[in-house]
C-alpha cells in the first residue's frame, strides 16, 4: 500500500515523482525498462517505452517557453508560474548533465525572421531552446532515475497497468505482476497509451471532452535550406492560416541534419524524426501538421486520427508512404524511379512509395501542399520538387480531461499528467503537468492560499 501510484515513468512520471520526494511513499509502474537498457534499434517497442518515456531515444529539443507545447489557458495558471515550473524543469536536467547553452532569444537576427515570417502571413514562434541530442538523454535520465532511487521512489518494471478500480477511498490497480492498492494515483502513460487511459479512466466516472487532433506529414529537404533558421532557433516554429480552407497549420519538430523516424502503434505505424548530437545527416525534416476540430454529429477525434492513421497503413503496407512534393502536387504517385530522380536521399528507408493524397483527406492534402508553398517564403527551396514527403504524422492529445487546476479528475485523488491528458505536446510541457500533479497531492487540505504557494 503506497500514499501515491504513478503510471508511466516518461518525464511526467518522473518530474512527479521528483516533487514528491521525501513527502509520499511512492511507487511508479512502468511498463519498460530501464533507460539504458532499452535497444530501440533492436526492439522499435524500446523507443516509446521504459524509464524516460518517449522523450528519451528522441533528440531531446527542449522548449523552455510557456508558448511551446502547451498552454496557460488549458492549464488553468498563468504565463509567470508556467514560466516558473519550466525554469524548474531546465534546472533539474541541467544538474542531471543537460546542456546550459540555448537558441531562440538571438536579439536582431531573430526579429528580422519575425518580420519576414509576418510578411508572409506567418507567425513564428520564437523561445528558448536546448538540444540535447539523442546520444546523449538517455544517459542524462538515467542519472536521474537512479537518483529517484536513491531518493526512495520505488520503481516496478516491465510492469503494464491493465485496470483501474476504486473502492473505500483506495485506488487498486491491476497490472501484469499483480495488483497495487494507493491512495492517490497519476496518471501519465504517454500518448501511445492515451486511448487505453481514456477507455479505462471512463469506466470510473473520469470526465473528458474532445478537442483538437494534429494531422498531417513530415517532409525532408536539404540541410542548406534551414541553415539560416537553425542559427537564430534550433526547432522553429510557424504557423500560418490556408488560402482554401482557412485552417491552421504548423511546423513541429524540426531535426537539422537529422533522421525519419517511425513509430509503431497497435494496428498502424507514423511517421516521426529526430537528430542526433553526433552522427548527422545530409537533410533536415520537419512535420507540418493541420489542426482538426470536429464537432456536430461526431466529436471523437480521436477515433478519426486512427480510422485515418489505419487507411495509410493499409495503403503503405504497414509502412508509411513516401511522396516527392512534385508527384503531390501533380496529383500521380511516386515510385522509387521517380524518387531517384531527387537530389536527396531519404533517410528513412522502410517506406513504401505512393500517392498520400489516397490516405489523408483532400483537405489535409491542400493544406499541406499550400503550406509548403508559403513556408517557401522564409526557407526558400522547400517548396522544391524534389522535396520529400512522408505520411502519416498524427498527434494524438486530443482527449482533454476536465480536471481543477492541479490537474485532478472529479474523481478524487485522481490526477492526470502529460501528453495522455492532452495538456502537454512535448518533453518539458509533460514534466511541468508531473509537477503540478504532484503539488496537488502535496497541498491536499491546505488553504487555498497555502495551496497556491
Ligand atoms: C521519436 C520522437 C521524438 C520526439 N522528440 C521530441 C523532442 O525533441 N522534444 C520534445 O519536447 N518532445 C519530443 N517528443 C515528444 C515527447 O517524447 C513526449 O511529448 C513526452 O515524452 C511525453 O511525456 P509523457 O510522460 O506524457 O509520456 P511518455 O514519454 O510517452 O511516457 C509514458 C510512459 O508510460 C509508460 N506506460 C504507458 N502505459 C502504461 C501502462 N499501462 N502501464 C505501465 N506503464 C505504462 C510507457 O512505457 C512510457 O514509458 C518526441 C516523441 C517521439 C516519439
Amino acid at each position: 500500500m503506497y500514499d501515491v501510484a504513478i503510471i508511466g515513468a516518461g518525464p511526467a512520471g518522473l518530474f512527479a515523482a521528483k516533487k514528491l520526494v521525501g513527502a509520499k511513499s511512492v511507487v511508479v509502474i512502468e511498463m519498460g525498462k530501464e533507460p539504458l537498457d532499452r535497444k530501440p534499434s533492436e526492439n522499435p517497442k524500446d523507443a516509446i517505452f521504459g524509464i524516460g518515456g518517449a522523450g528519451t531515444y528522441s533528440d531531446g529539443k527542449l522548449n523552455l517557453t510557456y508558448e511551446i507545447g502547451g498552454s496557460p489557458e488549458e492549464l488553468k495558471r498563468s504565463a509567470a508560474e508556467l514560466q516558473m515550473f519550466i525554469d524548474e524543469v531546465d534546472s533539474i536536467l541541467v544538474s542531471y548533465g543537460a546542456p546550459k547553452e540555448f537558441s531562440g532569444t538571438n536579439g536582431n537576427e531573430l526579429q528580422e525572421l519575425k518580420k519576414k515570417a509576418e510578411s508572409a502571413g506567418i507567425e513564428f514562434v520564437a523561445g528558448k531552446q536546448k538540444h540535447v541530442g539523442t546520444d546523449k538523454l538517455p544517459r542524462i535520465i538515467d542519472k536521474f532515475y537512479r537518483e529517484l532511487k536513491k531518493e526512495g521512489i520505488e520503481f516496478i518494471l516491465d510492469t503494464e497497468a491493465k485496470k483501474i478500480k476504486k473502492s473505500e477511498g483506495l485506488f487498486e490497480i491491476d497490472t501484469t505482476e499483480g495488483n497495487i492498492k494507493c491512495n492517490s494515483l497519476i496518471c501519465a502513460p504517454g500518448r501511445s497509451k492515451a486511448y487505453w487511459l481514456r477507455e479505462t479512466l471512463h469506466e470510473l466516472g473520469v470526465k473528458t471532452k474532445y478537442g483538437p487532433i494534429d494531422v498531417g506529414v513530415r517532409i525532408e529537404f536539404p540541410a542548406e535550406i534551414y541553415e539560416n533558421i537553425e542559427r537564430i532557433m534550433y526547432d522553429a516554429k510557424f504557423r500560418l492560416y490556408t488560402e482554401t480552407y482557412d485552417d491552421m497549420v504548423r511546423s513541429f519538430c524540426t531535426n537539422p541534419r537529422g533522421f525519419v523516424t517511425t513509430e509503431q502503434f497497435d494496428g498502424f505505424v507514423l511517421v516521426n524524426g529526430h537528430a542526433e548530437k553526433e552522427k548527422k545527416s545530409k537533410n533536415t525534416n520537419m512535420a507540418l501538421l493541420n489542426r482538426i476540430i470536429l464537432t456536430d454529429p461526431v466529436e471523437d477525434t480521436t477515433e478519426y486520427g486512427r480510422s485515418i492513421a489505419r487507411l495509410a497503413s493499409t495503403i503503405g503496407g504497414n509502412k508509411p508512404i513516401i511522396q516527392r512534393y512534385k508527384d503531390l502536387r501533380k496529383g500521380r504517385r511516386s515510385t522509387w524511379e521517380r524518387i531517384g530522380k531527387a537530389p536527396i536521399e531519404p533517410t528513412l528507408k522502410e517506406v513504401t512509395p505512393g500517392d498520400i493524397a489516397m490516405a489523408l483527406p483532400r483537405r489535409v492534402v491542400q493544406n499541406i501542399i499550400e503550406a509548403i508553398q508559403k513556408l517557401d517564403f522564409v526557407m526558400p527551396g522547400i517548396a522544391s520538387d524534389a522535396t520529400l514527403v512522408y505520411a502519416p504524422e498524427i498527434k494524438f492529445y486530443d482527449t482533454k480531461y476536465i480536471t481543477n487546476e492541479f490537474l485532478e479528475t472529479n474523481v478524487s485523488n485522481l490526477y492526470v499528467a502529460g501528453d495522455a491528458s492532452g495538456f502537454s505536446r512535448g518533453i518539458v510541457y509533460a514534466a511541468v503537468t508531473g509537477i503540478i500533479s504532484a503539488e496537488g497531492i502535496k497541498s491536499k487540505g491546505k488553504s487555498p492560499k497555502e495551496k497556491l504557494k
